[in-house]
C-alpha cells in the first residue's frame, strides 16, 4: 500500500482542542469519501484520546499534543495521538474496559475501549515521565455507489 496524504500538527492540551482534532480528522477524511457512521466513530475516537492527554498525561499542566493523519491507497486510514506527559505504568492494565485513575472525576475507564471497538488495531506505546503515543488504524469501507 502507497502513502496518499498525510498531515501533523500540535497544539495544546486544553480542552477547546477536543473539538479542533474533531474538526481536522473530519476535513482530512471528507476528499476520501468515509461512511457517516465511521467518520463520526473516528471522531469520537481522536475525542478520547485527546481528552486523555489532557487529564491524565498533563493533568493541572499545559503540554503540546501532536496528531498525525495518514491515508493509503488502499483506504487505511491511521491516526497517531502522542503526548509528552506522564506516561502510563501498566498499559494493558489502563485498557481494561472500567479501569480509571480518576474515579472521582466522572471517568468511567472507557476510553481505549471505544478507541479499540472503532478501530482494527489501536497500539499504545508510554514510558513514564516521558509520554504516550496512541496509534490507531482502520481499513475505511468502500464509498457508497449509489
Ligand atoms: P473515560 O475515558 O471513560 O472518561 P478514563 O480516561 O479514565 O475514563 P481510559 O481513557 O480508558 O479511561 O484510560 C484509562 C486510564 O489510562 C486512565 O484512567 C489513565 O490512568 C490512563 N491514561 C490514558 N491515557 C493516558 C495518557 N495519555 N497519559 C497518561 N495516562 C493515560
Ligand atoms: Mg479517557
Amino acid at each position: 500500500m502507497n502513502q496518499i496524504n498525510e498531515i501533523k500538527c500540535t497544539f495544546l492540551s486544553l480542552s477547546q482542542n477536543e473539538g479542533l482534532a474533531r474538526s481536522i480528522v473530519s476535513g482530512f477524511l471528507l476528499p476520501l469519501d468515509p461512511d457517516v457512521e465511521e467518520l463520526a466513530d473516528l471522531r469520537c475516537a481522536v475525542s478520547e484520546a485527546v481528552t486523555n492527554c489532557i487529564v491524565h498525561a498533563y493533568k493541572k499542566s499545559v503540554g503540546n499534543i501532536t496528531l498525525t493523519l495518514k491515508a493509503y491507497d488502499d483506504r487505511t486510514f491511521k491516526m497517531i495521538i502522542a503526548d509528552k506527559g506522564c506516561g502510563i505504568p501498566d498499559v494493558a492494565l489502563a485498557r481494561k474496559p472500567l479501569y480509571t485513575t480518576l474515579p472521582d472525576e466522572d471517568r468511567c475507564g472507557m476510553g481505549f475501549s471505544i478507541m479499540e471497538s472503532f478501530s482494527d488495531k489501536l497500539d499504545v506505546k508510554s514510558q513514564i515521565g516521558k509520554g504516550t503515543r496512541v496509534t490507531l488504524t482502520k481499513k475505511l469501507s468502500s464509498p457508497d455507489v449509489t
